[in-house]
C-alpha cells in the first residue's frame, strides 16, 4: 500500500450536502481503517457562517451518517475545522491562507494541501485564482492538489473554458477530476477481468462479440434535484461522464502497465474512436429520448416528470436516453454498442452486458442454446460478475441449457469494500490519478455527446412518454434490432 503523507484537505462548499453526506462519512471510514496519515486536518470552508464546534457538530457529532461510540466520532471530530469566507468566494484568501498555514504548522501537515472544490462549478475558477494569490498553488514547499467536483462542463466549450481556466492556475498533474463511478469496486474490476486474465482478452473483439450493452436504470424521479435535472437531463448527467468512462474501460487496447498516464492514454484513445453521430438520419434512428409520465406505481400516483417539483411544465429534458454507437478501430469494427440511462425504471441496476456471437456451426440443432454467451458486469447493486454458458440437461439426448458461473463482491465475506469517495479521496492523498478523468477525456466525451445534444434542441427530434415502472419508451424496442432484453 502506498504511503499517505501528512497533509491538510481544504473543503469548499463544506457546508453543502456532499460535505455531510459523502465526503465527511468517507474520511470517518479512513479514520476508523487506519488509513489516514499521522498528521492529518480537514479544514471545511464556506460563505455560511459557523464556528469548528458547530461544522464538527454538523458533520460528525449530530450525523445520521456515522454510527459508532460518541468517543470515538469525537476523536476524528477533532480533526475538523470550518472558516467562512464572510459571504463570499471570489474575495482575498489573506484571512483563508493565514488559518491554512497556522494549521499546517500547529498539525505538522508539511505543507502538502488538497482542496476540494464542492461548490458550484461557476465558482471553481475564481477559487482556483485566489488561491493562487495567496501562493497556494506552489509546490515548492510541499505538493498542492485540487479535487474537483462534476459537472464538467455543460456542453464541449463550457468543459473546455472550465479546463483552461483551471490550468490558468493548476498543472493538470495537480487537477483530480472526481467521477465516483470509478470508485466503485466492479467499474476498477473490468480492467482486472480483461488484463490479469487469458480467458477474456482474446475474445474480446468483434470476432466473438456480438453487440455490447450497458445500462443504467434508476426507480426512483428526480425527487428534489428537478430543477438542476431540468437543465441538464439524463445524457449529461450520467451518459457524458459515468457511462461513457465504462465505455472507454471496456472499448481500450491493453495499457502498457497499470500506470495512471498509461491507462489514461488508452482510455482517451477509446473515446476518440467512437464514431460520431452528425448525420440527422442517424441520429434520429439511432438516439432516443424520453420522459416518464404519470402512471400508478403500487396502487399509489406518481407524478410525471412535467410535474415534479422546480420542472418547467413544457420541458422537454429527458429522463430516458438509449444511443446506439459503433466504435470505428480494428478490434470493434461493425460491433454496435448500446447504451441506456433512464429514471422510474422497473428496477435500479447498472450493468454492462457483453453479448458474445452464436457458435459458428450448431451441432444440437432441437436445443435451445440459441441463447448466447453473456458475460454480465453488475455494477450495481449485488456488484459482481456472471458468465452465462450452456450446459447439458441431464438425461437423454443433447438438450441445452443456460447455467451460470458467478461471482458476487458480498461472497468475500468480511472483506470490506470501500465507498467509491473512500477509495477515491484515498488515491488523492495517495498522488494516484488513476480513477480521476483527465482533461483531454473529459473534452473527447464531450466532442461525442455534444451532437446528440444539439440534435435533441431540433423540434423534429421526438420526445417520447413512457409510463413510470417499464422499460422506457415502447419505440425503443426497435433500437436494438430484434435482441432487445434488458434484462434476462
Ligand atoms: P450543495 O448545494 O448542497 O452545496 C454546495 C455548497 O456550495 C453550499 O453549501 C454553498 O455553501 C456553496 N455555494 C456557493 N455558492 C453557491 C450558489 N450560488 N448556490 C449554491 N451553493 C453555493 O451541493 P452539494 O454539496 O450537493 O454538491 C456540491 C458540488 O458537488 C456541486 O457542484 C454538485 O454539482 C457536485 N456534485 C454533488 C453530488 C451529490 O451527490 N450531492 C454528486 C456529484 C456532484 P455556502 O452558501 O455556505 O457558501
Amino acid at each position: 500500500m502506498p504511503k499517505t503523507e501528512n497533509q491538510l484537505l481544504v473543503i469548499f462548499g463544506a457546508s453543502g450536502d456532499l460535505t455531510a453526506r459523502k465526503l465527511v462519512p468517507a474520511l470517518y471510514k479512513l479514520y476508523k481503517d487506519d488509513h489516514l496519515p499521522e498528521h492529518f486536518v480537514v479544514l471545511g470552508v464556506a460563505r455560511s457562517f459557523m464556528t469548528d464546534e458547530q461544522f464538527r457538530n454538523r458533520v460528525a457529532l449530530e450525523s445520521k451518517y456515522l454510527d459508532d461510540s460518541e468517543a470515538f466520532i469525537e476523536a476524528f471530530s477533532e480533526k475538523l475545522f470550518y472558516e467562512d469566507l464572510h459571504k463570499k468566494y471570489d474575495v482575498s484568501y489573506r484571512e483563508l491562507n493565514e488559518r491554512i498555514q497556522n494549521l499546517n504548522t500547529v498539525y505538522q501537515c508539511n505543507n502538502n494541501f488538497i482542496f476540494y472544490l464542492s461548490t458550484p462549478p461557476s465558482l471553481f475558477e475564481a477559487i482556483a485564482k485566489n488561491l493562487t494569490a495567496e501562493g497556494l498553488n506552489d509546490e515548492r514547499l510541499g505538493w498542492k492538489r485540487l479535487i474537483v467536483e462534476k459537472p464538467f462542463g455543460y456542453s464541449l466549450d463550457t468543459a473546455k473554458a472550465l479546463n483552461e481556466g483551471l490550468h490558468r492556475y493548476f498543472k493538470e498533474s495537480q487537477i483530480y477530476r472526481i467521477d465516483h463511478y470509478l470508485g466503485k469496486e466492479t467499474v476498477q474490476n473490468i480492467l482486472v477481468t480483461r488484463f490479469a486474465n487469458s480467458v477474456f482478452e482474446p475474445l474480446w473483439n468483434r470476432d466473438y462479440i456480438d453487440h455490447i450493452e450497458i445500462t443504467n436504470a434508476e426507480s426512483g424521479g428526480v425527487e428534489s434535484r428537478g430543477g438542476y435535472y431540468d437543465k441538464s437531463g439524463a445524457l449529461r448527467d450520467m451518459f457524458q461522464s459515468h457511462l461513457l468512462q465504462l465505455v472507454a474501460l471496456i472499448v481500450m487496447e491493453p495499457p502498457l502497465s497499470a500506470d495512471p498516464e498509461e491507462i489514461r492514454n488508452e482510455k482517451l484513445k477509446a473515446l476518440k474512436s467512437l464514431r460520431m453521430m452528425t448525420d440527422p438520419e442517424v441520429l434520429e434512428r439511432d438516439t432516443i429520448r424520453g420522459q416518464y409520465l404519470s402512471s400508478m406505481i403500487d396502487g399509489e400516483r406518481v407524478n410525471g416528470y412535467r410535474e415534479e417539483e422546480d420542472v418547467d411544465p413544457d420541458s422537454i429534458t429527458e429522463t430516458y436516453a438509449a444511443v446506439k454507437f459503433f466504435v470505428d478501430n480494428w478490434r470493434w469494427a461493425d460491433v454496435p454498442f448500446y447504451v441506456r440511462t433512464a429514471k422510474r425504471m422497473p428496477t435500479k441496476v447498472t450493468e454492462v452486458v457483453i453479448h458474445f456471437k452464436s457458435p459458428h456451426h450448431q451441432i444440437f440443432k432441437n436445443s435451445n442454446i440459441n441463447k448466447d454467451n453473456k458475460l454480465i458486469i453488475r455494477i450495481q447493486p449485488d456488484e459482481g460478475i456472471l458468465l452465462k454458458f450452456g450446459v447439458k440437461v441431464p438425461g437423454q439426448g443433447f438438450k441445452v441449457e443456460r447455467g451460470n458461473l458467478d461471482f458476487y463482491y458480498s461472497g468475500l465475506g468480511d472483506s470490506h469494500i470501500m465507498e467509491a469517495y473512500e477509495r477515491l479521496l484515498l488515491d488523492a492523498m495517495q498522488g494516484d490519478a488513476t480513477l480521476y478523468a483527465r482533461a483531454d477525456e473529459v473534452e473527447a466525451a464531450w466532442r461525442f455527446t455534444d451532437p446528440i445534444l444539439n440534435y435533441w434542441k431540433s423540434p423534429k427530434a421526438k420526445v417520447y412518454g413512457y409510463s413510470a415502472g417499464v422499460w422506457g419508451p415502447e419505440h425503443a424496442n426497435e433500437l436494438i434490432e430484434g435482441t432487445h432484453e434488458w434484462r434476462n
